[in-house]
């Protein structure tokens, strides 16, 4: 595809070639032959300055491991959400007290007080 913001030089180039070495009418190939590859900006390797015992990447490093890191206050949620209901809301498929081993865990454990409500 050609593009005329940067194809015409390389046009009005090929068609100085083509004027100053033919010397019968040309194929349009040879137009295509003559022109001038693209400019293309180089590609170079750009070294980021970066030293990771610096402070502020210490303080960056410690930003982005606080996103991780699990808020201490949340409830936990591993349980089956029968007795104790969840954060997120979830039930197991489980049947529930009667039925399911750790939900009968969790309310014998609810009920000795050994066990968040
Ligand atoms: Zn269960």
């Amino acid at each position: 595809m050609f593009d005329q913001e940067h194809d015409a030089a390389r046009f009005k180039r090929a068609f100085a070639i083509l004027c100053r070495d033919c010397r019968s009418w040309p194929q349009p190939a040879a137009l295509l032959e003559a022109m001038p590859r693209r400019d293309q900006l180089a590609l170079t390797k750009q070294p980021i300055p970066a030293d990771p015992d610096s402070p502020a990447m210490k303080a960056k490093f410690d930003q982005i491991a606080k996103l991780f890191r699990p808020d201490p206050k949340r409830k936990q949620d591993n349980g089956h959400g029968h007795v104790v209901t969840r954060c997120d809301g979830l039930k197991a498929r489980c049947g529930g007290p009667g039925l399911c081993e750790v939900c009968n865990k969790e309310a014998q454990a609810l009920k000795t007080g050994k066990a968040r409500a």
